[in-house]
């Protein structure tokens, strides 16, 4: 994704205690960390993981295995995409846990990697953090009663073909799925996205993102308050390009929960030393705080 100058007019001081020293390793009944940080190492395992590659082939085959093992029904949705290097066939996973209405929140992340001739990049953070966060998130759905039916979306090709993030060589997987669900008449029943992306950073500093709907971003930001998180989702808003814009632009509530204050970002250096599954179960945490006021929400705007 791409990031625009910061608006920095909005700087508020972030107040309030904060659990930073609160255990990334205890067991939990909610969002278990350590279930996550296997799904981020193995990712990171299979290497360098463009689209196309069999080393993506291999992440998906492990993401499939999850989700079978907590028997939530998938399915993959394979297209040709036309970019700068050819046509390159991708494939999103698409799995969902089905709630008392059919209505649908969607959670989402992408699970390509930058493809870069010069280097090994392993995408420790960009993306297997939020694709091993939604792996977990799943976990934790399916085990409990939902309001809405939630889909879990991994998407391909998120990542620009070109060293460039240049229009329209970037988010292939979500601008095919957006595209196929209005040819298919079932985007009305969509009715909110959570994009996570880049949720793994040590030093994680998560901003609301101006292209995000702001009763989202305000639901979100209150729970992270309301966790001890005021420090980790700090006020100061900027703008990112990443694939909630084709949602957007469809007119989905849409969500970006994104650090792009990651030094490490499109380097060698985005490896496992620069990532904890702490910053994963602050993630995981926050957005299973959000879910039912987000469902709250949108019960009442539907009810209005
Ligand atoms: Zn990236």
């Amino acid at each position: 994704m791409r990031r625009w100058l910061p608006i920095v007019a909005l700087l508020l001081v972030a107040c309030g205690a904060d659990a930073q020293n609160r255990s990334a390793t205890a067991p939990r009944a909610g969002f278990d960390s350590n279930r996550a940080w296997t799904d981020l190492e193995r990712q990171v395992a299979f290497g360098p993981r463009p689209a196309g590659s069999p080393a993506l082939a291999k992440c998906r085959e492990y993401i499939e295995a999850q989700l079978k093992a907590i028997k939530a029904a998938y399915r993959e949705q394979t297209f040709d995409a036309m970019t700068p290097a050819g046509t390159i066939r991708m494939t999103n996973v698409i799995a969902t846990i089905p709630g008392r209405r059919s209505d649908r929140l969607v959670i989402a992340t992408h699970y390509d990697t930058k493809r870069f001739a010069e280097f090994k990049f392993l995408g420790a953070s960009d993306a297997a953090s939020s694709t091993a966060a939604t792996l977990e998130l799943a976990r934790v759905l399916t085990a409990r009663a939902n309001e809405y039916t939630i889909e879990l979306l991994f998407l391909d090709g998120e990542e620009a073909v070109n060293t460039e993030w240049r229009d329209p060589d970037n988010t292939y997987g979500s601008k095919y799925y957006v595209q196929a669900a209005q040819q298919a008449g079932t985007l009305a029943s969509l009715k909110a996205l959570i994009l996570l992306d880049m949720v793994g950073d040590r030093d994680l500093d998560i901003r609301p993102d101006t292209n995000s709907a702001p009763w989202l971003n305000q639901i979100v930001w209150s729970s992270a308050a309301r966790l001890g998180y005021a420090s980790t989702f700090i006020p100061q808003p900027f703008t990112v390009e990443d694939d909630h814009l084709p949602f957007v632009e469809a007119r989905v509530a849409s969500i970006d929960i994104i650090d792009l204050d990651y030094p490490q970002w499109h380097t060698a250096q985005d490896d496992l030393d620069h990532v904890s599954a702490r910053s994963l179960q602050i993630v995981g945490d926050v957005v299973l705080d959000a879910l039912p006021q987000i469902e709250q929400q949108l019960s009442q705007n539907l009810n209005r």
